[in-house]
This record gives C-alpha cells, structure tokens and sequence, in this order.
C-alpha cells in the first residue's frame, strides 16, 4: 500500500495495485515532479483565488485545507504538517521534556522558569496553512506532485454540484464523489453560487 499521485484524476490515491482506485489507470509511484506541474499548469489554468479553508471527507489523506478555484476548477491544497514545541503544564518532568532539552539548546535558558512551574515542552503535531499571495499564486499547480493529499477537480469532470449550508458534493463523470465541507459556511456558499453562475461552471454542470 502506498500513496500516488493519479496523473489523470489530478488526485493522490492509496492504492496496493499501482493503480488509481477511481480510474483504474496506472499511477507511478516514482515521478518528476516538475514534468508533472507543468503538465498540469495547463489543465488547472491560471489561479483566481481562494474560495476558503475547507475539509475533505476521505481516509488517510490530509482532510483540511484551503480551496481554490482556477480558470478550468478547483484546487485543493492541504496544510502541511508540523511538529510544534508546546509547554504544558505538568506535575512532573517527563522523560519527553529530558529529550526536548538536549535537543534543543535553547530551552536550556528557560529550564529554570519552567521547572519551578512545574512546565514541560510536548512535540505536538499540528496542521498549518499554506498560505499563498498575490506574488506566489501561480505557483499552485507546482504544489499538486509535491503535496500528498492535493487534488484538482476539473470542472469538465463533474456531472453534477450539490450544496448545503454544511457540505458541498461534487459528483464527478468518472470517479468517486468529492464532498467538501466549508468551514466558514456563508461565506463559502456566497463564492460558490457567484463560480457555478460562471460559464465555465454552467456549461459542465448544466446548472
Ligand atoms: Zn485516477
């Protein structure tokens, strides 16, 4: 079992075959990474901008991230994970914290302070947004064979759009269903109507 990027859903995929469990073509597991985004700035087209952070329900995949929509779909970029030095309160020193200190020479000049409060440093993991401007946007498609869990959904792809106030399904022709919950959900439905009124939009959806 490993992850791969499917080249022609635009999606990564665990899979213990070698191939997409959507499409059924074969996803190389070895990829150039830059022959990729190239190949795929011109199916994704120029990037507007971000429709807001959302969560993709799917397995062992990253689920939260921002949404973007581009000239031909929709974008979504996970935030990346980071390992985090957080101090915690804590009756006793913990082995954790031992290593913490040797590892990071710095929290030699706090020790003190956090010893007599009885604080220790825990590694936590924790997920941070990618955030992209004005001067780096375009460079989303180059993020697709670098980021597990990134996916493009072309609009072409999807048969039908269906949304609530929680969650927003997008049916695809060929493939499994993509259901996307936003988590500022006003403000996210306001964007999504104003792109499925698009000609883009309305021509695949027939909305
Ligand atoms: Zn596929």
């Amino acid at each position: 079992m490993s992850v791969r990027l499917c080249q022609d859903c635009g999606q990564w995929i665990w899979s213990n075959t070698g191939c997409c469990t959507d499409c059924g073509n074969l996803a190389d597991e070895a990829i150039d990474a830059d022959l990729i985004a190239r190949r795929f700035k011109t199916r994704i087209g120029s990037v507007d901008s971000p429709m807001g952070h959302v969560r993709v329900s799917r397995r062992k995949l990253p689920t939260d991230g921002i949404l973007y929509s581009t000239e031909h779909g929709l974008f979504f970029l996970p935030h990346r994970t980071v390992t985090a030095q957080r101090l915690v309160e804590e009756n006793q020193s913990s082995l954790l914290w031992h290593i913490a200190a040797i590892l990071w020479a710095p929290l030699h000049l706090i020790l003190p302070f956090v010893r007599s409060k009885k604080m220790s440093v825990k590694l936590v993991e924790e997920q941070e947004p990618i955030r992209l401007n004005d001067t780096n946007l375009h460079l989303l498609p180059d993020l697709l064979p670098r980021m597990p869990g990134a996916f493009f959904l072309a609009a072409k792809d999807v048969a039908s759009v269906r949304g609530s106030r929680k969650s927003w399904l997008f049916e695809r022709t060929n493939g499994s269903k993509v259901k996307i919950e936003p988590l500022s959900a006003q403000v996210f439905e306001q964007r999504m109507n104003e792109l499925l009124a698009t000609e883009r939009w309305r021509s695949t959806t027939g909305q």
